[in-house]
């Protein structure tokens, strides 16, 4: 039976993309099956390529399931729950969709830093709750313009953050593994460093078990009580206790967060805490966005059936790491 899909959807990207593959490609959707691939036997012989999602993921029995696989695209640009080192040593190449996401991430993390030094979400809660008229004026904020901001993990993202920055007139440093010759900022050589010096520090590195608790207690305590963490990256980068413990005793002074340990969550432990602004991991959720990571996924199936090349592939570096 399963001879006649050239491709496995193993997760829905929407109904305009599931059905727009379905007209391109014999394709195989799995997604509706509880037990996923599994349910369709120990092995599916002649599907070339899968499509997934950086939610749904690519790994493990997936792989032993689909013999003849030669290619994963995947929606979303970060790799943490997709298994390269395995795809590697199958041969197999991984597409993600890179690039198109990178506005829309960075607006997030901007709408988040001055969320956290101005407490926009908190003063919004202060009218609509009727405190302000309860109890009058608001309390003073921290001023953004002007200030100093770090970005860990100078990629496609921390630079569309960092571009952001030339308007509010501040200076830019940022900490990745190895300096970056093309770039007009400043390199800190070790993450302590950089949180030293700046006001913000917009965490924008990749996820995965490399880069676990990079942003720990010593950063923190660094970073100090008048500094301001932004995460967009991946919750598994920041020791999320450690900044709980800091936004209490007064230690670091804000915090603005798309992307938490454990998600979902209702975050309850920082209700009470109006320092904090949170989203519910939305860095790419526009319309427009979302749509053009659809269609680069799309692209890179078609491409891939055409002529055997994905247009966006993760580079061999990151395949090997
Ligand atoms: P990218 O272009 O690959 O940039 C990643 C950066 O991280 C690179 O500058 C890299 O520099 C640095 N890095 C990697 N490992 C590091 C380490 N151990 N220490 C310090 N720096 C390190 O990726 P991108 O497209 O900008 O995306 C970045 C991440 O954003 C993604 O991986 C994803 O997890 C996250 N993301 C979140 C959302 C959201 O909805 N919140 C949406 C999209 C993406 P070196 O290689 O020189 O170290």
């Amino acid at each position: 039976m399963t001879a006649a899909f050239d491709v496995v959807q193993v997760a829905s990207l929407g109904p305009a993309f599931d059905a727009r593959l379905a007209q391109r490609c014999r394709v195989l959707q799995t997604w509706h099956e509880p037990r996923g691939l599994a349910a369709f036997g120990t092995a599916l012989p002649g599907i070339r390529l899968a499509v997934t999602s950086v939610r749904h993921g690519f790994t493990g029995g997936m792989f032993d399931a689909l013999p003849d696989l030669k290619a994963v695209c995947s929606w979303g640009v970060g790799h943490d729950t997709l298994d390269l080192h395995e795809a590697a040593r199958r041969g197999i190449g991984v597409s993600v969709t890179p690039d198109v996401l990178d506005d829309c991430v960075a607006d997030l993390a901007w709408a988040l830093l001055l969320s956290a030094a101005r407490r926009t979400a908190a003063g919004d809660r202060y009218v609509k709750t009727g405190q302000w008229r309860a109890l009058g004026q608001f309390p003073v904020t921290t001023r953004v313009s002007g200030k100093r901001l770090g970005i860990l993990g100078l990629g496609r993202i921390g630079e569309a953050i960092a571009r952001r920055a030339t308007g509010f007139d501040m200076q830019v440093r940022y900490h990745n593994r190895s300096p970056r010759p093309d770039s007009p900022y400043g390199y800190a050589h070790s993450l302590v460093e950089l949180a030293d010096w700046a006001d913000f520090l917009a965490v924008a590195c990749v996820g995965g078990a490399a880069t676990r608790h990079l942003v720990d207690a010593a950063v923190i305590r660094a970073l100090g009580p008048r500094g301001i963490l932004v995460n967009i990256a991946r919750g598994s980068v920041v020791d999320q206790t450690a900044v709980l413990a800091a936004l209490r005793s007064g230690e670091l002074g804000g915090a603005g967060l798309d992307v938490l340990e454990r998600e979902p969550t209702d975050a309850a432990e920082f209700a009470d805490l109006d320092q904090v602004s949170l989203m519910p991991h939305v860095g790419s959720a526009t319309h427009e966005t979302r749509a053009a990571m659809a269609d680069l996924v799309f692209d890179n199936v078609d491409s891939f059936l055409r002529t055997g090349a994905l247009l966006t592939p993760v580079a061999a570096r990151e395949m090997q790491a």
